[in-house]
């Protein structure tokens, strides 16, 4: 997505080899035009898929996710990291090893939100080594219903994530490819 790869060369900040930054556009600012064409994107590649529901995980993935539940017109659920006095029952809960933070959480939905059957779409800002969109997708398969789709923003090439998604043989769309990080430059996969 060429609006999208642009806007990471102009803002994206590369922190290490395997950290970029993009907190002006999506992981704190957001640009809501982008997310509009986010959104879009992710409905052309999953709009033959049957997809019943959207889900995420907090707080980043919310952005892309709403845009794309708005174009495939379908609700969307986010996973919840931190536990909610008001999430009390019917739980359905993963473990998920988070990159940036190098911590293990306890990632969470309510069981009503997705039901038996459901086509699911997993959104989420970054792919790095794979594990929050792995943890969502156990969580869906805990709720009996399937995991149709990957939708990634971006995409580091060069991490472990893409080939474990791929090993599940769920479709997996990244709208920018990251390649290196190297010498503090973004370089994308062809
Ligand atoms: P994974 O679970 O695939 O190892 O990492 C994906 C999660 O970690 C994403 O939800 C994202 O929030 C965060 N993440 C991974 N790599 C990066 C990165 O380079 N930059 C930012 N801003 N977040 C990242």
């Amino acid at each position: 997505m060429e609006l999208l790869k642009k806007k990471i060369q102009q803002e994206g900040k590369v922190l290490s080899e395997t950290v970029l930054k993009v907190d002006s556009f999506i992981n704190h600012q957001m640009d809501p035009v982008l997310m509009k064409e986010i959104g879009k994107e992710f409905a052309r590649c999953f709009k033959e898929a049957g997809i019943t529901k959207v889900l995420t995980i907090e707080s980043s993935g919310i952005g892309p996710a709403l845009m794309t539940a708005l174009e495939l017109e379908v609700p969307m659920v986010f996973a919840r990291k931190r536990k909610s006095l008001t999430l009390t029952e019917g739980l359905i809960t993963t473990k998920v090893y988070s990159f940036t933070k190098q911590e293990t959480n306890d990632v969470t939905i309510s069981s009503h939100f997705i039901e038996k059957g459901e086509r699911i779409l997993i959104i989420d800002d970054f792919l790095a080594n794979g594990q929050a969109a792995l943890g969502l997708i156990d969580i869906v398969k805990q709720a009996g219903a399937e995991p149709v789709g990957v939708g990634i923003v971006i995409e580091k090439s060069f991490q472990d994530g893409r080939q474990l998604i791929l090993e599940t043989g769920i479709q997996l769309e990244s709208l920018a490819r990251v390649a290196s990080l190297a010498d503090g430059t973004v370089t994308f996969v062809d």
